[in-house]
């Protein structure tokens, strides 16, 4: 039998979730959909919310890179988002309500983030549109869109607490791996992840490269980007590398495009 025959009479005799059926789907090479595009995560709180001393030279960089690079382009949320899910946590509002509100956040920066690059022709693409997305892309190189993944009130409920796990780091990896993207690079303000947040711990070391199960068994106790980017990678077919960068330093954002190691590297194998 052939493997589409073979496959589709599994499909029709067994549940979706049995084991033979999963690896029968999983016995033909994988499509890249967009495989030289490079999505570029521009961070709310670490990079949009210091305005436009550290936003003004990372969109130069950006609309230098323009002719050399495809990007896609998504925004963090940041401090506004924080403001409201502390808002709505002490409502005592839930999980699905919260990552409703994250989205809208994360729509205003693209939508500002948009307007800085409307004299580039680069448009904000978001929601149903999100489906022309590599029109965009074809026509003018580059697109941008808000982070957070759209799952709104079918957004997944922590183990504690009610804050949405799946924000706006995962959105992008997930823009990045679904499309089978060429590189995911987080856009953040410090030189990369370090053994504790750098900013409330003077001990803490950068470290240069690690991957997601070093990640996972050093348990820090935080982290520079979302943790369930690192079991979404475990899973990746495509973006089994990330890189975390320092937008307030000029340049390695243009480096890390042409991939340079400027900052973290986390991997999925190793
Ligand atoms: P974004 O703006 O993309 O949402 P975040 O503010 O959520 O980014 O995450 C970046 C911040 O994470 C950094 O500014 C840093 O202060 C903090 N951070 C916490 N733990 C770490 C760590 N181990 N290494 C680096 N940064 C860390
Ligand atoms: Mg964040």
């Amino acid at each position: 039998m052939t493997t589409a025959a073979a496959l589709g009479e599994l499909l029709m005799s067994r549940s979706l979730d049995d084991p033979e059926l999963q690896a029968a789907t999983d016995a033909v090479p994988d499509e890249r959909v967009l495989p030289d595009v490079h999505v570029l995560k521009i961070g709310g709180q670490s990079l949009l919310d210091r305005g436009r001393s550290a936003v003004f030279p990372v969109v130069e960089e950006i609309v230098a890179a323009l002719p050399r690079y495809r990007l896609l382009i998504g925004t963090g949320g940041g401090t506004r988002a924080r403001h409201a899910y502390a808002l709505a946590a002490e409502l005592g509002l839930p999980t699905g309500v919260l990552s409703d509100i994250g989205s809208a956040v994360a729509g205003q920066n693209a939508t500002m983030l948009g307007h800085l690059f409307a004299k580039y022709g680069v448009p904000v693409v978001g929601g149903e549109a999100m489906a022309a997305l590599p029109l965009r892309v074809a026509e003018v190189g580059a697109a941008i869109f808000a982070g957070m993944p759209p799952y709104d009130m079918w957004q997944r409920v922590p183990a504690e607490g009610v804050i949405p796990p799946y924000r706006t780091d995962a959105g992008c990896y997930l823009v990045a791996e679904t499309y089978g993207c060429a590189s995911m690079t987080f856009v953040k303000d410090e030189d990369g992840l370090y053994t504790a947040n750098p900013k409330t711990d003077p001990s803490a070391t950068l470290i240069p490269e690690i991957t997601v199960d070093e990640l996972i068994a050093r348990d820090l106790p935080d982290l520079a980007v979302e943790r369930p980017v690192f079991d979404l990678m475990r899973n990746a077919r495509f973006v089994k590398k990330i890189q975390i960068v320092n937008g307030l330093k000029p340049g390695l954002v243009t480096r890390a495009l042409a991939g340079e190691h400027v900052g973290t590297i986390i991997t999925a194998e190793g």
